[in-house]
């Protein structure tokens, strides 16, 4: 055996070691582990702290039910069926089809576009809410996801509740080209009617949330909420870094980072996620509250003060 050959048989062997090591991606997914910043972890642990690290508080990402059961309460809630339009209009093929990508992405999910719009209540207060899930062909935007967020805002205003979407996702769908970006339009278009409505809007900001999705209806909300740590971007970092030719902060386009440009009003723990939500809407509906309460007592003190100085 000469040296190349030897080399040879060397590599095959660290090769054949490398594919024992490491699983594949379907493994993982059907594992009762996954892993964070101290190694290995259990999924049931890591599902009963709302799928939060409990070490370093990193909010992994969760499907759009995993979200609804968060926000109203296990099965608490009812899942609208959105419209489906025509697939593939294109007739988009790469390396493979797009009609292959949706089957294999609705057989991963269980869901049959990447947005999924439910109805619950939130402290009382009926909502209609909607969430992205990543999985879904990296939580893109198309006909369907765009028909799908039209409809939550319709119901919203056939019932007069407030619209609250969960919004993240990588941007408009390749795959349908000048129909995923006329999208980001069609969803503006709908703010503005829930707002011509004077219907809440809001908008919680998910990791990863970015391209046309946080160009267009995520950044209209009345009120911008955000998971720590979520990425808020429309151009990826490495594509404005090699256009300004200057290194930017390592913090850059993250909720945080955000937050201190003023695109964000408040970061908060998914943990406290449904109490901050309700709170919020029941002082933008004026409903009975405690914050209403103490608003309406401060309010008719100072009247009293003032008549008092009056007279
Ligand atoms: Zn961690």
């Amino acid at each position: 055996m000469n040296w190349l050959t030897k080399i040879k048989v060397f590599g095959d062997k660290i090769k054949r070691n490398l594919k024992k090591k490491f699983p594949t991606k379907e493994e993982i997914a059907k594992s009762d582990w996954t892993s964070c910043c101290s190694g290995p972890l259990l999924k049931k642990d890591l599902e009963d702290n709302l799928w939060c690290c409990p070490k370093c508080s990193k909010h992994h990402r969760i499907s759009c039910r995993q979200r609804f059961n968060i926000i109203f309460g296990k099965d608490n809630y009812e899942i609208l069926e959105t419209p489906q339009p025509a697939e593939d209009p294109l007739n988009w093929k790469d390396t493979k089809s797009y009609k292959q990508r949706l089957v294999e992405a609705r057989k991963k999910t269980g869901q049959n576009c990447a947005v999924m719009i439910a109805k619950g209540q939130v402290n009382g207060i009926q909502i209609t809410a909607g969430a992205v899930n990543f999985d879904y062909i990296g939580g893109s935007f198309g006909a369907a996801e765009t028909e799908a967020f039209i409809y939550g805002v319709q119901n919203s205003i056939d019932h007069s509740t407030p619209f609250v979407f969960f919004a993240s996702g990588g941007g408009q769908r390749l795959f349908e080209s000048a129909i995923a970006l006329a999208g980001m339009t069609r969803t503006t278009l709908a703010v503005n009617e829930l707002k011509k409505n004077n219907l809440p809007y809001v908008v919680c900001f998910v990791d990863p949330c970015a391209g046309g999705i946080s160009g267009s209806f995520a950044m209209l909300g009345d009120i911008h909420f955000a998971e720590p740590g979520s990425l808020i971007a429309f151009a990826g970092k490495r594509v404005i870094q090699a256009s300004l030719n200057q290194e930017l902060p390592s913090d850059f386009q993250t909720a945080e980072y955000v937050m201190q440009h003023g695109f964000i009003d408040r970061i908060v723990n998914r943990k406290d996620l449904t109490n901050e939500i309700g709170k919020l809407l029941e002082i933008l509906l004026k409903r009975n509250s405690e914050v209403n309460s103490e608003l309406s007592n401060e309010t008719s003190t100072n009247i009293e003060q003032s008549t008092k100085a009056a007279s």
